[in-house]
């Protein structure tokens, strides 16, 4: 069960749509699943609270299934951009306070930011990204970009730092970066101290520019 419940909207149940959608459902938020195809509503019966069939760009269908007073709700129309632009500017000007889009290409996206979407993702470059990341380096286990120019980095300590202290690596002063918390097992520890002591294959999570955490990573780990 989630700790707390929220409800959720899921327009376009393709795989990106119907896996965020399931998910959600699994962790026990409500979650109301929408497609204009009568066959994917039916497969999502059984993954969402409600499964309806709506056009998401004809206004007045939106008006009468209360998608307004939804707080959150995900875009994941694919390949149709038009729809997807239309869907998103109908939930905005019905003040939908976050809106999430998945955009095909760059074009969309600006255009979505343009519109209002809070956020724009890119499933499958961003997960692109994430394996290229984890290919090239066996110390990298996941990272999320703050901006163009900072992250926060989940990154596998190695024996070189095995049994070290936060002020042995002095990792502030030398590199530019900052341990944000430090993960052994399933024991996270969110407020290192100076003191604490890194054991090999430790998780660290540290945020930083993307050239000093690459610095870090590969002369300091
Ligand atoms: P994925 O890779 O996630 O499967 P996709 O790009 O293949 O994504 P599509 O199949 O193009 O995704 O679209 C996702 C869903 O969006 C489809 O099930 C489609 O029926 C639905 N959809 C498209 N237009 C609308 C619309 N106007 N209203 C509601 N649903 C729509």
């Amino acid at each position: 069960m989630a700790k707390s419940k929220k409800q959720f909207a899921v327009i376009g149940l393709g795989r990106f749509g119907g896996s965020v959608c399931k998910e959600l459902y699994e962790m026990g938020h409500e979650v109301l699943a929408i497609d204009k195809d009568e066959d994917r509503v039916s497969e999502y019966v059984a993954y969402s609270t409600h499964a309806m069939q709506v056009d998401t760009t004809d206004e007045n269908a939106m008006k009468q299934i209360g998608i307004g007073n939804f707080e959150h709700v995900v875009v994941a129309i694919g390949d149709n951009i038009q729809a997807s632009i239309l869907t998103t500017l109908v939930l905005k000007e019905m003040n939908v306070p976050t809106v999430w889009v998945k955009a095909q290409n760059n074009y969309h996206h600006k255009v979505l930011e343009k519109i209002g979407a809070d956020l724009v993702v890119h499933p499958e470059s961003d997960m692109g990204r994430r394996i290229a990341h984890n290919l090239a380096s066996e110390k990298v286990i996941d990272f999320i970009d703050l901006s163009d120019e900072y992250s926060i980095v989940e990154l596998r300590a190695t024996g070189k730092v095995d049994q070290k202290t936060l002020v042995d690596l002095n990792v502030r002063a030398k590199y530019g970066v900052t341990i944000l918390a430090m993960k052994r097992g399933e024991e996270m520890n969110i407020s290192p101290m100076p003191d604490d002591l890194i054991h090999q294959g430790d998780m660290l999570v540290v945020m930083g520019h993307k050239l000093d955490i690459n610095r870090f990573e590969n002369e300091g780990l």
